[in-house]
């Protein structure tokens, strides 16, 4: 039943992919080799072989991804690809692993994690002489998945398959998505988790990455005690991962340019959300990559209405500690456990609290330079700093839509000349109520808000327009930078779930749609427009329009 791909058929060549599986060859292993799950002491990973599924097919494949670990068009069109990345069969050189990690869950301990449903197939080498992970999600169980089944659900696959690869093209750091294969099981879940669990289609996503190591890798070795495992996977993290720190020979001081390289990462990893309006939705530390990567998409969403209080995650409804405007103190948070479970490799601390440090510096910085461009702004005077934190009240007050706004905002240009022989043009608000009610009309959620606010909303665009104007830039120039931070698309979860109720029902098109629409989002795509729209009345309460539950 399992089988290796080795024949050549007429259809393809097996390709001549090379793996360098350093993680299992320099790190322990677990000596049992089922998948009976279990607590695995004295390893970082389990080796576990993808449960076969009943009909492999390919719903949908990145090509740029496929080319990146060197899989050739004709292959990946071939029944062997999905049976490959479906979990039915393996290519040469490949060793299935599940990792072992930890975690800190909603913030407290929760113990062994580890890939309960996620199964690495090898480390592939390209010709660039970069390394790929390659890893199925939805494969089968394996030593961690603890009481649930190992597999994943065709709609929570075509989220993290859509979304990895849109924020890859927002220049957002994330793991990538190679294939998206639907499993012909069915897989049974109670979505909301109110007793009345239903079966819907399996799928595996094989997601693709330098490395999948995360926070929780190095917490569960020191929890357990085991520092020479710690220890090991520190250095095995910095070689494989961080090969540009290993010339430094002290190696108190190598490790200490590491923490202190995560935490930069990770500050960046957020300001790109907070720019894009992306809400992780579930940032335990089990779901914080090592190379400051946007890992493991679950009940993620991205705001639609300004809305910092915001989460997509129904059962984080009630504390909201992963909601949007939190997301920089959490990943904070985060990194102090990183630097809890590192501690024990150094005699002196106060390095690893320089590296805490060196988060919020970078997080201030950036997050400054970022707002202040999303605003078109040069300069970060105190003029300018006062409007931006006024635009974002007033996009907060007047629920205003938060992409569409900024992209429009871009468009505005130095001059209003639809205004110019207006005699009315007197008053600063009747220019600008006009224009906003032409121009923005459509990003306000609630028409009354924008009505109650529109001498304050007025005055402000007043300030913003004449602010703009003394950058030292022209309107071009101005909305080329704007627009290049600003995007036009975001796959936003009411979009995204068109396609998935499309999708269940037969049709992918709207799938392969949308994976053509954000490898572009920051071009308009006038034939497109209807896919960023803000979100509409109807999806304000639908099940994964606006908030999602973990179940997946
Ligand atoms: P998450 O919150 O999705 O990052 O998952 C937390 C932990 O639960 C990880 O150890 C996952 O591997 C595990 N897990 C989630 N869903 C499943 C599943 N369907 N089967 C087995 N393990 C799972
Ligand atoms: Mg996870």
């Amino acid at each position: 039943m399992f089988a290796d791909v080795k024949t050549t058929n007429d259809t393809h060549d097996t390709p001549a992919v090379v793996f360098d599986n350093r993680f299992v060859r320099e790190l322990p292993g677990d000596a049992d080799a089922s998948n009976r799950r279990r607590q695995v002491l004295h390893a970082a990973w389990s080796a576990v072989m993808p449960t076969p599924v009943a009909a492999p097919q390919l719903l949908a494949h990145a090509g740029d991804v496929a080319e990146l670990v060197g899989l050739p068009e004709a292959f990946v069109r071939s029944p062997d690809f999905a049976r490959v990345f479906g979990g039915n069969a393996l290519l040469p050189g490949m060793q299935p692993y599940a990792a072992c990690y930890g975690g800190h869950q909603f913030g407290n301990w929760a113990g062994q994690l580890g890939d309960g449903r996620a199964i690495t197939l090898g480390e592939v080498l390209n010709a660039r002489g970069e390394r790929w992970e390659l890893q199925l999600k939805g494969a089968g169980p394996t030593p961690y998945s603890r009481t649930a089944d190992g597999r994943a659900v065709l709609r929570s696959s075509i989220r993290e398959f859509l979304c990895s690869e849109a924020m890859h093209h927002l220049g957002v750091p994330t793991t990538r998505a190679l294939s998206l294969v639907t499993t012909g099981d069915a897989v049974v879940r109670d979505m909301f988790y109110n007793g009345n669990a239903e079966e819907e289609p399996g799928a595996v996503v094989c997601r693709v990455a330098p490395s999948f190591i995360r926070f929780g890798n190095f917490e569960i070795f020191t929890a357990r005690e085991d520092l020479a495992l710690l220890e090991q996977l520190v250095d095995f993290t910095i070689a494989r991962d961080y090969p540009h720190l290993v010339d430094i020979a002290d190696i108190t001081m190598r490790r200490a340019a590491w923490y202190r390289e995560v935490c930069e990462r990770t500050a960046r990893l957020i300001v790109h959300w907070m720019r894009v309006g992306f809400v992780h939705g579930v940032m335990n530390t089990d779901n914080m990559s090592i190379l400051g990567l946007t890992i493991d998409y679950g009940p993620y969403g991205w705001i639609d209405n300004f809305d910092p209080h915001w989460t997509p995650n129904t059962t984080d409804a009630q504390m909201r500690r992963y909601r949007f405007g939190q997301q920089p103190a959490i990943a904070q948070w985060n990194l102090v456990r990183l630097a809890d479970a590192i501690a024990p490799l150094f005699t002196d601390e106060s390095v690893l609290q320089a590296g805490i440090d060196r988060y919020s510096e970078v997080y201030v910085a950036d997050y400054e330079a970022m707002n202040a461009a999303k605003f078109g702004f040069v300069r970060r005077g105190d003029t300018e700093q006062q409007i931006i934190r006024d635009g974002f009240k007033l996009l907060y007050d007047a629920e205003v839509d938060y992409t569409n706004f900024f992209r429009r905002l871009g468009n505005i240009p130095d001059e209003l000349p639809a205004f110019e022989d207006d005699d009315r043009r007197g008053t600063v608000t009747e220019v600008f109520g006009n224009l906003l009610e032409t121009v923005f009309g459509e990003v306000f959620y609630d028409r009354a808000k924008l009505h109650a606010n529109v001498q304050e909303i007025s005055d402000w665009f007043s300030r913003w327009h004449a602010c703009v104007r003394t950058q030292g830039r022209s309107y071009e120039e101005r909305r080329a930078a704007m627009h290049a931070v600003n995007p036009w698309f975001v796959l936003r979860n009411y979009v995204a779930q068109q396609a998935i109720d499309a999708a269940t029902a037969g049709d992918p098109s709207l799938v392969h749609t949308l994976l053509e629409v954000l490898r572009t989002p920051y071009t308009e795509q006038p034939q497109h427009t209807a896919l960023v729209a803000r979100r509409p009345e109807w999806a304000r309460y639908k099940a994964g329009c606006s908030m999602l539950s973990c179940s997946s």
